[in-house]
């Protein structure tokens, strides 16, 4: 097996193993860590097809994670994998009414961020000892809604390392919000922030990349990582359920081995497609992916142009996962169309930091052969929850009805006939005001009322772990001004 290193997408830097980049999270230079290049699976996939998830994680895992060794990485996935999910698939794939959709909502936090992030805290602690690390791990997160409690959750009681999270104070859903702020865990801290997910963000990144804190920091006792799909860690077990969904495809007779799928993926940070994407590269037939924005669409506008500018109006939107103007894993997806040159990365994202936009060195068509962009407008989202519901009773998330609209239009305009998978972000019981709206039902007040109005429209149990969330003591209470993260992390730290 070929031993993978990863690189900064910046270009400067020596290589470093797989563990060093989980642990220190971003490179020094600012850019992401890239693997220097991507691994081909090495198993046929007749072999993978019967393959359980956890066996299946392991194929895929051990081709990026070379430096684990293998009873590590098993460890790591057995851990993660487990009856935390409420279904022992642990991402299923249905077909209502003809579709194609893969649950990734299964976890512990009901979104699809617990695919990655129950198994990066035992990554991250393993690297840990594997690096020698003698300073705590400081987790700092920024999060549109779901990476929040996923991160909560993996890393709560986790012994050295503590997580301080950064949420848009208006941005996120009820439940969101709720599921964060009942944290329980004495290593936990959530923020919310007067501002939206760019803000938190960009605070996050800043204090990443802020040498003189990282000494400061050092000299306390603490190094700070990250939870963001920015962490190599998070991207890597993604790619597992691309693999997953075609084999499970295959295993419902909806496909052929070797038959080509396309993904249609609901996309704000651009983690989730680049795991499709890495998919892709190791030889998954998979045809094209199609990338599905919500109304702040700077993604579907760069893929028609080859210009990405987020010099724009922000919506908050009923699919609040998904309200980002500054798409962090894009950089990855850039440094492999500028043919792995770090100087020219350098340049668009300096580009992208002071003028809020950048334009593509060379012509745009170079992502036409794997990728195809649109985004669905909240008439076109609540369109499509309240039609799949009326022709199946499924009920979709908003997040996930972005996907649905935009692949049917992908279906319409191009006329590809190729099989299409619907990734699935989130559960219902996340977002039950926008899902009772769209369908037109009666939409009670308070939060019990809602999600027992959605059990009974849908014919689904409440899920145990909304229930657990409306009746916890609310335990986070800290606010901060966007300028404020990097004070509100020191107070928190008692530096
Ligand atoms: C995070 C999230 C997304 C966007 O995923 P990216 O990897 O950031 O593109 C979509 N839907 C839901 C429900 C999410 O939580």
């Amino acid at each position: 097996m070929e031993n993978i290193v990863y690189k900064s997408t910046r270009g400067h830097g020596e290589p470093v193993s797989a563990s060093y980049a989980i642990v220190h999270g971003i490179a020094a230079d600012g850019g992401l860590f890239v693997p220097q290049q991507l691994p081909v699976m090495d198993k046929e996939l007749s072999e993978l097809v019967d393959m359980n998830y956890r066996e299946l994680a392991y194929e895929v895992m051990k081709l990026y994670l070379t430096d684990f060794s293998e009873d590590e990485l098993k460890y790591c996935i057995e851990r993660a994998y487990d009856d935390k999910f409420d279904t022992k698939a642990i991402a299923p794939m249905v077909h209502p009414n003809g579709t194609n959709i893969l649950e990734l909502f299964h976890g512990a936090t009901l979104a699809f961020k617990d695919m990655a992030l129950s198994v990066l805290p035992y990554l991250m602690t393993t690297a840990a000892r594997k690096q020698d690390l003698e300073e705590e791990i400081v987790i700092l997160t920024a999060t549109s809604g779901d990476t929040g409690k996923a991160a909560l959750e993996g890393f709560a009681n986790v012994s050295g390392v503590r997580i301080i999270v950064f949420y848009p104070k208006d941005g996120v859903s009820t439940i969101q919000r709720l599921q964060m702020v009942t944290q329980q865990g004495d290593n936990t801290h959530v923020v919310a922030m007067k501002g939206n997910f760019d803000d938190a963000q960009r605070s996050v990144k800043e204090i990443f990349t802020n040498q003189d804190e990282a000494v400061r920091m050092k000299n306390a006792g603490y190094m700070f990582s990250s939870a963001n799909s920015i962490n190599i860690g998070r991207l890597v077990p993604q790619v597992v359920y691309y693999y997953w969904a075609y084999l499970q495809m295959v295993r419902d007779r909806k496909i052929q081995l070797g038959d080509k799928v396309n993904f249609c993926v609901p996309t704000g940070n651009f983690g989730n497609i680049l795991a499709a994407y890495y998919a892709k590269a190791m030889g998954l037939p998979v045809g094209k992916l199609v990338c599905a924005s919500n109304s702040n669409n700077v993604l579907t506008d760069f893929f028609h142009t080859g210009r990405y500018d987020a010099n724009r109006q922000f919506y908050i939107t009923t699919s609040p996962s998904m309200d980002i103007l500054v798409s962090s894993n894009l950089e990855r997806l850039i440094y492999l169309v500028c043919k792995e040159d770090g100087a020219q990365v350098q340049e668009l994202m300096d580009s992208l930091r002071q003028r809020g936009s950048y334009t593509l060195p060379m012509d745009k068509s170079v992502l036409e052969e794997d990728f195809w962009a649109e985004f669905a407008d909240e008439y076109a989202t609540d369109n499509a929850i309240r039609t799949i519901y009326q022709k199946s009773g499924y009920v979709m998330d908003p997040h996930t009805a972005v996907a649905y609209s935009v692949a049917e239009r992908y279906q319409n305009e191009t006329g590809d006939d190729t099989t299409m998978v619907i990734v699935s972000t989130a559960s219902p019981y996340k977002f039950p005001t926008s899902i009772l709206q769209a369908v037109e039902a009666e939409v009670p007040e308070d939060e019990s009322s809602l999600m027992q109005k959605l059990s009974e429209i849908s014919g689904t149990p409440i899920p145990q772990r909304v229930k657990q969330v409306l009746n916890s003591p609310i335990r986070h209470h800290r606010v901060c001004e966007k300028e404020k993260a990097l004070a509100e992390v020191r107070g928190i730290l008692g530096l």
